[in-house]
């Protein structure tokens, strides 16, 4: 890669012929890829082209067959189980379709318990997942349970949960797939803002609409393989 002047910005991930097989199943055929700081990258393709297998593979999910995944410098596949656990609660915040909130535990937990997680004081971990939801404009919804949120409201307090560790990597399988359509460009209004406040962004989605929205890069996969890459002007 080309660097201007050394001043390009910081590989946040990189990924080095990486190979996923499930069985005879080729998940992912011989990836590489590199995410730079404050890029904002959409993968898109046909179902079962790998694109969740590649999400996973940057989360520390899942393992790659062969090649070698690192974010920020850390090869993944130098972590054992814990390492793995402990460099996905500190380096990456991860939002999904289904929003994947605790029933039992009203927004603010939610939200607190992943600082908690990584050592934050209980009182330290509310005041900051407090200022988050404020934030994201869901402040007035702290005490509420997820099964009386709207979608719309369910995912911006994902989000603030995903944002707890001020991760290094901001990952997004369809963030907006199972919301209607004004609170699905509320929360990529939401993406766009924290991308452009320096949040470093990989999202997976099946929607052109939110790439274009949200990505300044679109890579596409076909049968586990990058097919293309493209630099997005941003439609927002
Ligand atoms: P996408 O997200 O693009 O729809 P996936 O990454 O989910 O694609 O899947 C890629 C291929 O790998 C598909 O053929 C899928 O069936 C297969 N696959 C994914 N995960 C598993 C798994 N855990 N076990 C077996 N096959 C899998």
């Amino acid at each position: 890669m080309t660097t201007d002047h050394g001043t390009q910005a910081q590989v946040i991930v990189r990924l080095d012929g990486v190979h996923k097989e499930y069985g005879e199943t080729k998940a992912l055929d011989g990836v590489s890829l590199e995410i730079r700081a404050g890029e904002a990258v959409a993968v898109m393709g046909p179902s079962g082209c790998g694109k969740s297998t590649l999400l996973n593979m940057v989360a520390g999910l899942d393992r790659p067959t062969a090649g070698t995944v690192e974010v920020r410098g850390q090869g993944l596949g130098k972590l054992n189980e814990t390492g793995l656990a402990l460099f996905r609660r500190h380096h990456v915040g991860m939002i999904f379709q289904f929003f994947n909130l605790i029933d039992d535990l009203p927004a603010l937990d939610n939200v607190a318990m992943a600082a908690q997680l990584t050592g934050t004081s209980a009182r330290q971990a509310r005041r900051r997942a407090l200022e988050l939801l404020d934030e994201l404009g869901v402040a007035e919804r702290k005490d509420m349970y997820p099964a009386v949120l709207s979608g719309g409201e369910r995912q911006r307090v994902a989000v603030a949960r995903a944002l707890m560790n001020r991760p290094a990597l901001l990952l997004a399988d369809e963030p907006t797939g199972a919301l209607d359509s004004r609170s699905g460009e509320q929360v990529m209004d939401l993406l766009i803002d924290l991308n452009q406040i320096g949040q470093t962004l990989l999202m997976v989605t099946h929607d052109p609409h939110l790439a274009t929205r949200c990505a300044s890069r679109l890579v596409e996969l076909a049968d586990g393989k990058v097919a293309r890459e493209s630099s997005l002007e941003r439609t927002a």
